[in-house]
């Protein structure tokens, strides 16, 4: 096997992993797509569409192909109440904690299913996140991937939402802030939806930045707008770069060097968080968007080079959505070889159909969306003016 040709990763960098079997074991049951199961409406049960065969195949060819070894496994442990405490609600957390320990349930919109147990693996999931930002923030790593599960960009201060119990990224970020002392995080999030639940629970806060880039009208219904932007002392505090289904490698990485990026430059976080969806790819059933591995190669590498920049180098990802069992590991493989600077000699075995999709050019119509959302930068200040107490 040869390295992949695109590799970038001359320089390896302690990076901390963290995935513990039980969260392949978190329950979600049978659906049909987004629908219960209804045999008496003729609707047959199948596989729920958040299974755990997408993040066991990414673990899997993680540890098969050798990059496991390179990288510095952290176990996890539940997250404790008071870090789920700075984040959600008392009645959200009691809520979970009821439907687990009867035999499941659903979270709060009808689509996070929980199963029995899914409370303790959702803390697992979020108190693993936390021990991988406390290890970067604390030099022992550089950076940092979470392949956790269930996910929780979409789960807000007091309830749930698709998929997503607890909002771990949400959780690590507070955890940062008030254990850490780390004034400023920024939290920017390429999952193929919008990350409605992080924005909403820092929709106020000058020192939590939140970027978003996700289809445009997709999930949630009316969320991600162009111009939600934060309000009162949030005011500019969150960005959205709702783009046009069909948007690929080109309109991504425009967004990331015209919005992410002056965003980030303008805000000069202390840490950046990554909620890292890969159901953007071209052939996940969840989204109509169209990336391949290598265009999240080239936007973990934007976002590598801004966090030297910026931070120390401090980045840490936490795993969103991605549901296509056979490719989204091949997104993560690359993803995490630039995150890593380890190279495994796996190339992306979609490579040559993808490159049909990759060569898209940028349309008129997803640069509009980029321009405009330049726009929104010039609301975001620089610490010596917008840092506040924490
Ligand atoms: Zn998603």
């Amino acid at each position: 096997m040869t390295p992949h040709p695109a590799a970038s990763t001359d320089i390896p960098r302690p990076t901390g992993y963290v995935y513990h079997p039980l969260f392949a074991w978190h329950d979600t049951g049978t659906s049909a797509g987004l629908r219960p199961a209804d045999p008496l409406a003729g609707v047959q049960p199948g596989k729920h569409v958040e299974a755990a065969d997408a993040k066991r195949r990414t673990h899997e060819l993680i540890h098969a192909c050798g990059l496991l070894r390179k990288l510095v496994v952290i176990e996890p442990r539940e997250a404790t109440m008071t870090e789920l405490l700075r984040v959600h609600t008392g009645d959200h957390v009691q809520h979970i904690k009821e439907q687990s320990e009867r035999s499941g349930g659903d979270a709060g919109d009808g689509f996070s299913p929980v199963g029995r147990g899914s409370y303790d693996i959702a803390r697992l999931a979020a108190g693993g996140l936390v021990e991988l930002v406390t290890a970067v923030v604390k030099g022992e790593l550089t950076r940092g991937y979470a392949l956790t599960r269930p996910p929780g960009h979409h789960a807000t201060a007091d309830t749930s939402m698709g998929f997503c119990l607890f909002n771990s990224l949400a959780v690590a970020a507070r955890h940062a802030q008030a254990e850490l002392g780390l004034p400023r995080i920024a939290i920017v999030d390429w999952d193929a939806h919008h990350g409605n639940g992080t924005q909403s629970i820092f929709y106020t806060d000058p020192t939590v930045l939140t970027i978003s880039l996700h289809q445009a009208l997709s999930y949630p219904p009316n969320s991600g707008w162009i111009h939600e932007h934060g309000v009162r002392d949030g005011t500019g505090y969150a960005l959205n770069v709702p783009l046009p289904a069909g948007s690929g490698h080109a309109a991504y990485v425009k967004a990331m060097r015209q919005v992410v990026l002056p965003a980030l430059d303008r805000f000069k976080p202390d840490l950046i968080l990554l909620a890292a969806g890969f159901d953007a790819n071209a052939w996940d059933p969840m989204s109509r968007q169209v990336l391949t591995a290598d265009s999240y190669r080239t936007m973990t590498r934007l976002l590598v080079d801004a966090a030297d920049r910026l931070c120390h180098g401090r980045l840490v990802a936490a795993h969103e959505g991605g549901y296509n069992p056979w490719y989204v590991p091949f997104c993560v493989l690359a993803f995490l070889e630039e995150l890593s600077g380890h190279t495994t000699g796996i190339p992306d075995p979609y490579a040559d159909i993808a490159a049909e999709y990759a060569a898209e050019p940028l349309l008129r119509h997803q640069d509009e969306v980029i321009q405009e959302a330049t726009e929104f930068l010039k609301l975001i200040r620089p610490p010596t003016t917008a840092r506040t107490s924490n």
